[in-house]
């Protein structure tokens, strides 16, 4: 859970952070649910984030649950952790919370793209999801 800023947005709750992306696959496969069926573009192999994601598999091979251990020891411990500082506004661009003008979603699209992409993104989900029941 991530706490909300008064005014600007509601509080942040995950109930499937616990569900393997297996599973959420599996679940959206079986249910017919729309999904990108490739990789990240911008995901990098020699990332650390994406080393450790490989080693926490591995070891998540040899012990199972052992990723679902780790997340509920550190979710048991989250308020001993620092809140970042500083303050969040709307991005001026799609308008969702941001600690800068725009969002780093908007930044990189952006950047990539050569205009902010954000509220098309958020439009076009609301689109491909309107009608769909869970
Ligand atoms: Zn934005």
């Amino acid at each position: 859970m991530q706490e909300g800023v008064p005014g600007l947005a509601a509080t942040r709750i995950r109930p499937l952070y616990t569900v393997y992306e297996k599973e959420s696959f599996l679940y959206t496969v079986a249910r017919g649910l729309p999904f990108l069926h490739r990789e990240c573009p911008h995901a990098r192999l020699d990332s650390l984030d994406f080393r450790l994601k490989e080693m926490l598999n591995r070891l998540e091979e040899e012990r199972p649950s052992l990723k679902l251990g780790l997340l509920s020891r550190l979710a048991k411990r989250a308020k001993d952790y620092p809140r970042p500082e500083g303050s969040y506004a709307p991005c001026e661009s799609c308008g969702l919370l941001s600690s800068s003008g725009k969002c780093s979603f908007c930044r990189l699209t952006e950047r990539l793209s050569g205009e902010p992409l954000g509220s098309w993104v958020r439009r076009r989900i609301r689109e491909l999801f309107s009608g769909v029941t869970v």
